[in-house]
């Protein structure tokens, strides 16, 4: 197996008005090609700021950081721009990364209609639901032909029905445009149901403290089907029971 992306003992320490604030300590892991890794901790432990320096936003404080392959992000909110038709929102992550060809606008196009989405192409962002924004979004970022994808609580802002859907959704176009998935969150079942590996995080200073595989040994495994699996809710628990939520 191929990694594409390896953290060595990371750590970042913020400087901030009144003193120091210790954000990560001594992480380190990996995520092979293809795989969809989880990372799950308590609000405020440090997940975006891991996320942000994986995506070169954020400088770390000490650590080695392996990256070989192109990544993508996406965050909470879509970020559409509503003044801009929904083929304009999709374009325009090409524009701001200087992207924009005659072959990259051409495999947005076809990205718009294996999707679904090509016939919304003159629609703005306010005329569409909560879940197909959120398509809209991943079309943008897919766009730029990333190989790793950074989720950063990608579908926390929508209702608890929408984002099951959607969850499964982007998971069946992440999977079938061979991307590599690193995905924070910090609701415990939409980890299990969309990952090959789960990474639980301390509160903070985050610190790694356990990671656990997860295998439904089921063919054509989806975020919806893996549900229903006995093995799920003991994931479940396991996991639960290890995340400091009352930190
Ligand atoms: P999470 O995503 O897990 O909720 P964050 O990574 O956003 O956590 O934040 C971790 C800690 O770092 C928090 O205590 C937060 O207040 C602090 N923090 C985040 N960004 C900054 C910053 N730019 N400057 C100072 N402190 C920050
Ligand atoms: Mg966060």
């Amino acid at each position: 197996m191929k990694k594409v992306l390896e953290l060595k003992n990371v750590s970042k320490k913020y400087q901030a008005k009144n003193g120091e604030i210790e954000a990560l300590k001594d992480i380190s892991f990996f995520v092979n090609e293809g795989e969809f890794v989880s990372i799950i901790g308590p609000s405020g432990c440090g997940k975006s700021t891991l996320l942000s320096i994986i995506a070169g936003l954020e400088p770390k404080t000490e650590g080695e950081i392996k990256l070989e392959e192109k990544i993508g992000y996406m965050l909470q909110r879509d970020s559409l721009l509503e003044w801009r038709s929904i083929y304009n929102n999709v374009m325009f992550g090409l524009e701001i990364g200087h992207k924009k060809t005659k072959e990259s606008e051409e495999y947005a196009i076809e990205l718009l209609k294996k999707y679904g989405l090509y016939e919304f192409k003159d629609k703005y962002p306010n005329q569409l639901s909560g879940g197909m924004r959120q398509r809209v979004a991943l079309i943008r970022t897919l766009a730029i032909k990333p190989k790793i994808l950074l989720l950063d609580e990608a579908f926390s802002a929508l209702d608890y029905q929408t984002r099951i859907m959607v969850t499964n959704d982007i998971f069946k176009i992440l999977k079938n445009e061979n991307i590599t998935a690193l995905i924070v969150t910090h609701d415990i079942s939409e980890a299990i149901s969309m990952s090959d590996r789960v990474i639980v995080l301390t509160k903070r200073p985050a610190t790694i403290k356990n990671v656990h595989t997860i295998n439904f040994e089921m063919e054509n495994r989806t975020p919806l089907n893996c549900r229903e699996s006995p093995k799920f809710s003991k994931y479940f628990d396991t996991i639960w029971k290890e995340l400091d939520v009352h930190a």
